[in-house]
């Protein structure tokens, strides 16, 4: 992936993100490098504000504040023109209290051992909040994959399968598809693991993945599920905010897998999606940007750079027009909507970004997508964020369906996936608010106590070995 030419630069002095992160003696005790740039330590801080709240145990506390595993492999792979590369790739287990190790895989070339650590520790809080009998796990390749044929891609997601093996279980840890990996790598790794793990005479191992094809055991309902959770707790949180969602102004950064379907059913529900940033430019059309179409242009071009006014029509109907105006990011973030959907990377809202948004509500579909300093200026201008193990945890919910179905050799229609998806969204989004009503706290706050009560309550229960 590349990133934007038009990307804002950093303009806050480095010191800012250390006073607003404030040092937990955690920090010290376990030895955690002064570095309030890190992404694991500002993820890890957001908890440890929170422990300290409900008066979580000191115990816990650094359990939680460390992965349980980081594995790191190095492996070669033969490339079409003959020669051999040799790639890096990571599983970080974080917490298994709760049931298997779960979270997805990462092919970009930014993938680095803390950011994998972060998104893990999300995975940890994400399931503990929306209930999943999941631990909370992440990995990734460092790679572009654009720059792959569809062959050396195939062999990399086969011989990093092959690494990382006697690691991975359809009980122990189960990847799924993230950013840059889909279906088709899902059905490789399920392939391969089945070709060479020992457990091959389970009743499914290819239950070690999931995200899969439909074909090899994959879910109904399992592509859009981030993105309809992401609607399903917009659904819930918006009336008690005041804001209908017929008619409603969206903007949306990232037009992937989350962002696009996020948009899709938005549209369908009678949103218009009037802004769109990703990797390639900015869109604007203020009657509304046809997600549909949209989404079908960026799998053809790889970005929705040149989708243009009247350049595509709807298939589907619906109340948007076609494409939009180019802008700069600059005018894609100040364009003004109701929802802000931030569905691209982490830390992309920096202070500067968030001082330019001008949104009611920010729902964060991606993992991370605002540094502390740039949380703190939403704060003070008032704007709502629905936090990120909130919003985005659809995914993992439908994994854990797909995972169950395939355990159990069943197989559930859409209906039954997104009305059992919905229950789950909206009775976490209600533990949320009614923490936030206990504890008189932020949304994003209040998420991680929902979540901490729950892991905390099965330490106190389970002890801690021996
Ligand atoms: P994806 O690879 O399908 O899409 C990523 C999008 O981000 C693309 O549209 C890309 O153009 C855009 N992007 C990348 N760099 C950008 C930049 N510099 N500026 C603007 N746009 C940029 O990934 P995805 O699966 O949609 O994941 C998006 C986010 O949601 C990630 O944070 C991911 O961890 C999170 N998430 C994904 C899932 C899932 O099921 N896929 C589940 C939970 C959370």
């Amino acid at each position: 992936m590349t990133t934007a030419p038009t990307q804002p630069s950093e303009t806050r002095p480095a010191a800012t993100d250390a006073q607003l992160l404030g040092w937990d003696p955690v920090f010290d005790e376990l030895g955690f490098p002064q570095d309030p740039d890190n992404l694991y330590t500002q993820t890890v801080s957001t908890m440890l504000k929170s422990a300290e709240i409900i008066n979580l145990r000191h115990r816990v506390k650094i359990i939680l504040a460390q992965p349980k595993n980081e594995i790191m492999v190095h492996f070669p792979v033969k490339m079409d023109d003959g020669h051999h590369r040799l790639f890096k790739g990571y599983r970080v287990q974080h917490n298994n209290a709760l049931g298997p190790y779960k979270g997805g895989l990462r092919f970009h070339s930014d993938v680095h051992l803390d950011d994998v650590k972060s998104l893990a520790f999300l995975m940890t809080m994400k399931c503990s909040l929306v209930r999943v009998p999941f631990g909370g796990g992440k990995g990734g390749i460092k790679v572009n994959p654009r720059e792959l044929s569809p062959d050396e891609l195939m062999r990399l997601s086969r011989r990093f399968t092959s690494a990382i093996a006697a690691n991975i279980g359809p009980d122990y840890d189960i990847p799924a598809p993230d950013v840059g990996t889909n279906a088709q790598i899902m059905a490789w790794i399920a392939d391969t693991y089945v070709n060479i793990s020992a457990s091959n005479r389970d009743v499914n191992p290819s239950a070690v993945v999931t995200g899969k094809p439909l074909e090899v055991g994959g879910s109904l309902g399992r592509e859009k599920a981030t993105g309809q959770g992401v609607v399903d707790v917009i659904k819930e949180m918006l009336p008690e905010i005041g804001i209908p969602i017929k008619g409603m102004r969206v903007s949306i950064l990232g037009f992937g897998n989350v962002g696009s379907w996020a948009g899709k059913i938005l549209q369908d529900l009678g949103a218009r999606v009037i802004a769109v940033a990703d990797h390639t430019g900015a869109l604007r059309n203020d009657e509304g940007i046809d997600c549909h179409a949209m989404a079908d242009y960026c799998a053809r071009n790889g970005g929705l750079a040149g989708f243009e006014k009247s350049a595509e029509t709807t298939a589907t109907g619906g109340n948007a027009s076609t494409g939009g105006t180019p802008i700069s990011l600059d005018e894609f973030y100040e364009t003004p909507v109701e929802v802000f959907i931030p569905a691209a990377l982490e830390q992309m809202i920096k202070e500067r970004e968030a001082a330019m948004i001008n949104a009611k509500v920010i729902a964060e579909a991606a993992n991370a997508p605002i540094t502390p300093a740039g949380d703190r200026v939403l704060q003070q201008r008032g704007i709502e964020i629905l936090p990120a193990i909130l919003c985005n945890a659809g995914g993992v919910v439908v994994s854990y369906f797909e995972w169950v179905q395939n355990k159990s050799c069943v197989t559930w229609d859409v209906e039954q996936v997104d009305k059992e998806l919905n229950r789950h969204m909206v009775m976490a989004a209600r533990r949320t608010n009614l923490a936030r009503q206990r504890y008189q706290c932020d949304l994003r706050t209040a998420s991680y106590i929902a979540a901490l009560e729950h892991i905390g309550k099965v330490y106190t229960v389970r002890g801690i070995f021996p």
